[in-house]
């Protein structure tokens, strides 16, 4: 049957794959963007889809909508943007949360939380398991982000306990592919576009810190597996690629796939930049049957292709 499905930060990054992938299911998608980091160049080829609806629209703000399930995306999600406004950082994973919680309760609906690795901060432990309580600096310049995310995780837990609404949340770890903000600072878009234009390839600290980068058709796919699981299964559930690697392999990795002379070059490392990030992902293998199905050569691949489609149309 086909659902009315609202995506809170339908026109970002994410939230516009994730928003093609339900369309192509046959549902209904009602996008809610404030267009803070969202585009319609994101969902420009959905607007014409008949069952794709956009609103314009700051979730810090109350929404009367009817729909049967929510995806809550709505959020910068790199440093450089939620760092340029960390009030509004904040509120929107607080004030935004308790809105589109407060519309779960009023329509007895499912709600998906996009959480993320960060609330395990700069991790103790590694790889990190869902049952890690992590390590953030609550006052530092990621605390907006990192501390936002863990409150909304916390307001879902209580509306869930005290309510008794269905809640779905996922600590997605980084996540890259097309439809990146060329300027938005995250490593990958970083290197590629570095890399395509011949300029200096900018690492920070001595690259021997590491990530695990997930391609986004994997990071969709595990949202709507998530989405889709029994009643009363709240997660929260992490979805990353486990395949660590640092960010000079990185460095060196877009270099040789984007056939590129770039050099290296090292600065300093941004306050509070989490030196490892590995995800454990037993739990989504087991509860969602899920794991990432496209490695990281293949999906830097697919992203040079497309950084290059736009540079050089
Ligand atoms: P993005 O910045 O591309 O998308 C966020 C979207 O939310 C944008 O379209 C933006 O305009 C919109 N938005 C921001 N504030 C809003 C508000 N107050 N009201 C309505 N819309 C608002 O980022 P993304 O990478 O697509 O991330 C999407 C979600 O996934 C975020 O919640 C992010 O925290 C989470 N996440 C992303 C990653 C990643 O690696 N990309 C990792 C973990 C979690
Ligand atoms: N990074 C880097 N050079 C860049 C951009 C980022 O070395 O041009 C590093 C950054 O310090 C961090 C890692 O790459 O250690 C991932 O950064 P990103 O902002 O993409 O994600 P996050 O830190 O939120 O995981």
């Amino acid at each position: 049957m086909r659902k009315r499905i609202l995506v809170t930060g339908g026109a970002g990054f994410i939230g516009s794959h994730l928003s093609e992938r339900l369309l192509g299911e046959g549902n209904e998608v009602v996008c809610v963007d404030n267009f803070f980091t969202g585009s319609k160049e994101n969902i420009s080829r959905l607007l014409s889809n008949p069952h794709f609806e956009v609103i314009r629209h700051d979730i810090c703000f109350p929404l009367y909508l009817e729909v049967d399930e929510i995806y809550n995306l709505a959020c910068p999600a790199s440093p450089i943007h939620y760092q340029f406004d960390p009030v509004q950082t904040t509120k929107v994973n607080v004030s935004g949360s308790i809105n589109m919680l407060g519309l779960a309760k009023r329509l007895k609906i499912k709600i998906f939380q996009a959480s993320t690795s960060e609330v395990y901060g700069d991790p103790a432990e590694h790889p990190q398991t869902e049952s890690y309580w992590g390590n953030v600096n609550p006052i530092g310049p990621r605390a907006c982000y990192d501390e936002g995310k863990r409150c909304a995780e916390t307001l879902f837990f209580d509306y869930y306990r005290q309510h008794g609404i269905q809640i779905k949340v996922l600590r997605i770890f980084n996540t890259y592919g097309p439809r990146m903000l060329p300027d938005d600072g995250r490593v990958v878009s970083n290197f590629i576009i570095q890399a395509l234009k011949g300029e200096d390839i900018t690492v920070y600290g001595d690259g021997s810190h590491t990530r695990s980068f997930c391609y986004v058709n994997d990071t969709v796919d595990a949202m709507i597996r998530m989405m889709g699981s029994p009643d009363g299964f709240t997660g929260p559930v992490n979805a990353g690629n486990p395949e660590e690697v640092t960010i000079l392999r990185l460095a060196r990795k877009v270099i040789e796939i984007a056939g590129s002379r770039s050099k290296v070059v090292f600065s300093d490392l941004p306050e509070d930049d989490p030196r490892r990030r590995k995800p454990d992902i037993s739990l989504a293998r087991k509860a969602l049957g899920w794991s990432p199905e496209t490695g990281l050569d293949e999906g830097l691949q697919r992203t040079v292709e497309y950084f290059k489609s736009q540079l050089y149309p």
